[in-house]
């Protein structure tokens, strides 16, 4: 009971400041501490809040939450701001890192054509970052053949190495 009615006073508060302070680093919190309250409820207000913020630290806290909370409503509000950056003449690598990380929290298929774009990028970071979220999102569907135990692609039906058909379907 009173947990249910603290949560609410602290989500309404938080959100106030996400909203209202002027000082970045006041919002950046709110964002921070949205993220570890974990309550749904915040999403479409952190949505937009991206509309209107224009600190780019305020809008990576932001992210950053949605990731935490990890409801995918937050998937294509994450994907146009990450296509945003992208576009810009000079890109800040750890607004797309952090991106990719919330978008890796949010599992959420929908992603994988964006975070693609980085997998063969020629920055080390960044190409291991979308590397491993492309595992988390879409975990390589491998399995072994009985007969020659060669690895394949779940989705086969027969073996590529001994021809064998795998599933009885
Ligand atoms: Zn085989």
């Amino acid at each position: 009971m009173y947990y249910h009615k603290n949560q609410n006073k602290l989500l309404n508060n938080l959100l106030k400041q996400l909203f209202h302070e002027k000082d970045w680093k006041s919002r950046a919190e709110a964002a921070r501490q949205l993220g570890f309250l974990k309550d749904g409820r915040a999403t479409n207000l952190l949505c937009r809040a991206l509309n209107s913020e224009k600190d780019p630290n305020v809008v990576m806290k932001i992210i950053e939450a949605m990731g935490n909370i990890g409801d995918p409503k937050a998937t294509m509000k994450i994907i146009e701001k990450l296509k945003e950056e992208s576009e810009k003449a000079i890109v800040n690598k750890y607004f797309i890192i952090n991106a990719i990380e919330a978008l890796k929290k949010l599992k959420d298929k929908r992603a994988l054509i964006f975070i693609g774009h980085y997998i063969n990028s020629e920055d080390d970071e960044l190409r291991e970052i979308a590397k491993n979220a492309f595992e988390i999102i879409e975990p390589a569907r491998i399995i072994i053949c009985p007969y020659c135990y060669t690895k394949i692609d779940l989705d086969s039906k027969f073996c590529k190495e001994c021809g064998e058909k795998l599933f009885f379907k």
